[in-house]
């Protein structure tokens, strides 16, 4: 006899961890409902791949109404809220946006499951960039909260309303403590891919219209022919996509609602990466690496690095790529897909 299905609700499904969270939940048998915005020109972003076996349903975080309806109707047993406007820097150019999709969004999803869903169990993806401009070192799920950014603001209400609302109204409202985590579905808006994106157009030699655009919309090689980076010296703990999405999803399914850090444990520089990363294409990345000031943030927060060990012993989960397997993974696919 075959059992039902399982099934879940993905917000973010067309970005880099909903791709990565959709595999694992296909390859587990899920029923998955996807919620897609509502473009002129409809993109599938990184599901492009799986759109036959994902029910999308157009909606908005911005959209209480919407998302009320589809919980009722769909009355998911797993949701996992991972859309959001998830970039740093964009945040001090759109802070009420921000605001408005990453944490009201967060706050109308829980709010919905109370009111028409409260038998679902809701993944929250909450950030590393809570602990903002922090002097302890490494990070753990007791560490002091001090936000940097306004996206840290918009996360630091999403997670604080998850823990109000569990407690509250009994849900089950877990949040993800996640540390930076990349691959070569991330956005050109972060540094990892701006790096390997860079790499690979060196390394190809492209010019002109056929260098990718990244972070801002502009060229990640300058008319110079150099890579535009800010803060070298800024540490981050860097793991993949692919191994974090195994941690999501093995959040929802401990027995009890919680919050757990999801993090490698080891930090690297910004210089470190690049310097990795020019390293994989035979290129020294001090002959190919200008500052701007134009990327370089308002206030940057201490090092983030973050003790994983509650999920180790909770959740039996630890990382499985290495910085290095990572970097070389995301140039190498850079450079497959330029050539
Ligand atoms: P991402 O690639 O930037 O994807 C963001 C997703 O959110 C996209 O699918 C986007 O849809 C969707 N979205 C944005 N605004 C929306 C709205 N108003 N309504 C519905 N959907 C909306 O982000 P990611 O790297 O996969 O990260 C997933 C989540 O984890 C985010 O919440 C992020 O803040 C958080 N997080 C990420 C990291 C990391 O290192 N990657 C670390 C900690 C936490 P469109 O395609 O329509 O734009
Ligand atoms: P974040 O940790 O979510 O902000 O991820 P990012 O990849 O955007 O940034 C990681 C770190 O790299 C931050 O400390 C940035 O200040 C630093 N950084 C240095 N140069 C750049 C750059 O050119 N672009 C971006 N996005 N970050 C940069």
């Amino acid at each position: 006899m075959s059992s039902k299905p399982k099934t879940a609700f993905i917000t973010g499904i067309t970005g880099q961890d909903g791709s990565y969270l959709a595999e694992l939940l296909l390859e587990k048998n899920y029923r998955i409902y996807g919620l897609l915005r509502r473009n002129s020109n409809p993109s599938y972003g990184n599901v492009a791949h799986l759109r036959h076996h994902i029910d999308f349903v157009f909606g908005d975080l911005a959209d209480p109404a919407c998302l009320s309806m589809y919980l009722a109707k769909i009355q998911p047993g797993e949701i996992y809220n991972l859309g959001a406007q998830s970039h740093v820097q964009e945040s001090w150019l759109q802070p009420l946006a921000t605001a408005d999709q990453t944490g009201l969004g967060a706050l109308r999803i829980y709010e919905s499951v109370r009111n028409v869903a409260p038998k679902a169990r809701v993944y929250q993806a909450s950030t590393s960039e809570l602990f903002g401009e922090t002097k302890i070192v490494p990070q753990n799920e007791n560490t002091p909260f001090n936000p940097a950014n306004p996206y840290a603001a918009a996360k630091a209400l999403a997670h604080f309303d998850a823990r109000i609302y569990r407690k509250s109204f009994n849900l089950f409202i877990s949040t993800g403590i996640l540390f930076n985590h990349e691959s070569p579905r991330r956005s050109p808006d972060f540094v990892t891919r701006k790096v390997s994106l860079a790499v690979a157009s060196l390394k190809l030699g492209l010019k002109g219209n056929r260098i990718p655009t990244g972070q801002g919309g502009r060229p990640v090689i300058n008319a110079d022919g150099k890579l535009e980076l800010g803060n070298l010296e800024a540490q981050r703990d860097w793991g993949f996509a692919g191994d974090y999405v195994e941690a999501i999803w093995k959040i929802l399914q401990h027995e009890a609602p919680d919050d757990f850090v999801i993090a490698t444990g080891v930090a690297h520089t910004v210089e470190e990466m690049c310097a990795a990363a020019f390293e994989v294409a035979g290129l020294n990345w001090r002959d190919h690496v200008v500052i701007n000031s134009d990327w370089v943030r308002p206030i940057e927060t201490g090092p983030l690095v973050g003790d994983y060990s509650k999920a180790k012993k909770l959740l039996g989960w630890q990382p499985k790529t290495t910085f290095k397997e990572l970097v070389e993974m995301m140039v190498r696919a850079d450079i497959a897909r330029l050539s």
